[in-house]
């Protein structure tokens, strides 16, 4: 009978280090979570994460550097007017991984409809080994 197993949270953070020192790079953290639960997998198969998990405990790594790559749909960009009911909409903000206020969508106070531009531009985030000089 499989069971989940959830790995803690400092042997994740061990693994997350060495596949980035080793790789340097990794692309998005879909494929850091791969990687990461690869090496997990060695000690059990059992092992379960999410790309989510992956990337709360990368931001505690003072030696990653991420980046945050955006992707703009030009047509989700700009609304002045609710498509609804054509009152003024108000713009809302969230904050991506970086904890920079970026604009993710509109809401009209009147009639209540919402876009939610994340859903359609995901961040990409980038994940960078730095190596600090004089220390390895
Ligand atoms: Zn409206």
């Amino acid at each position: 009978m499989p069971t989940k197993k959830i790995p803690k949270q400092d042997f994740v953070i061990n693994l997350i280090k060495e596949v980035l020192r080793k790789r340097g790079v990794v692309q998005s953290q879909e494929d850091l979570c791969y990687h990461v639960l690869d090496g997990l997998k060695k000690y059990d198969k059992k092992y379960v994460l999410s790309p989510r998990r992956v990337k709360e405990l990368v931001i505690k790594i003072p030696n990653v550097e991420i980046k945050a790559k955006t992707k703009k749909i030009p047509k989700m960009t700009k609304l002045d007017k609710c498509p609804v009911c054509d009152k003024k909409v108000s713009k809302i903000y969230g904050k991506n991984l970086l904890n920079k206020k970026i604009h993710i969508g509109y809401v009209c106070r009147r009639c209540g409809y919402t876009t939610d531009l994340e859903s359609f531009m995901p961040m990409k985030y980038l994940f960078l080994w730095k190596t600090v000089k004089g220390k390895v």
